[in-house]
């Protein structure tokens, strides 16, 4: 089994409670109007190739407070997703929170992502609406929390992270707001990936 994904933060602090690993999937077919991230949909663009079994194992020995999994869209590799979930939650005692364009409906309804859902403290459902960038997390709607993460603590900050992976790729995450995100695209070159919870 393989997890198609797009990038991976070992530590960030701009995508869900304390300091978090993160790892945004590959791929992706809802197609909101407006999506921020629209380099993520190609199953075949860019990206790594991963055993989700060694991912998760290998983000589970990384001093974060969870993992964050966002896309892209998880949901569209469930079984990998799964794994990926699993194995961090073996090797970690941190929470899980899952980021998905599905809303409710579609996730209480399917088998397989009901089945993912089921294995996060919280899930932040929905698609991404144009013009909803001041309400929380971008009009996504909370499906799923356990006690273990507070709804206070899913507040997002207005934070924007800005790190260089070891290919010299630049990724920008977090919530700035609309004209900080205009200003910084617009100054940006391209090559340099914004990425978002999508
Ligand atoms: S916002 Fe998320 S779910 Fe919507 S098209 Fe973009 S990556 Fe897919």
């Amino acid at each position: 089994m393989r997890l198609y994904v797009h990038t991976i933060a070992r530590q960030s602090l701009a995508n869900g409670p304390g300091t978090r690993a993160v790892v945004w999937v590959q791929g992706c077919s809802i197609g909101c109007p407006g999506c921020f991230n629209p380099q993520t949909h190609s199953s075949d663009f860019g990206g790594s190739e991963w055993d989700p079994d060694k991912l998760g194992a290998e983000l589970g020995g990384v001093a974060v407070d969870g993992l964050t999994v966002s896309g892209g869209e998880p949901l569209q590799q469930p079984e990998a997703v799964l794994s990926l979930i699993r194995a961090f939650r073996r090797n970690h005692g941190g929470t899980v929170l899952l980021f998905t364009g599905y809303p409710a409906p579609y996730i209480l309804n399917n088998e397989a992502a009901r089945s993912v859902a089921l294995q996060a403290d919280a899930v932040l459902a929905g698609p991404y609406v144009p013009g909803k960038e001041s309400e929380i997390w971008h009009n996504k709607r909370l499906l799923l929390i356990t006690n273990r993460i507070s709804p206070d603590e899913l507040v997002p900050e207005k934070r924007l992270e800005i790190g260089i992976d070891r290919a010299g790729m630049i990724r920008m995450t977090g919530y700035p707001g609309a004209e900080e995100r205009s200003a910084i695209s617009s100054f940006m070159e391209k090559g340099i990936g914004i990425h978002d919870q999508g």
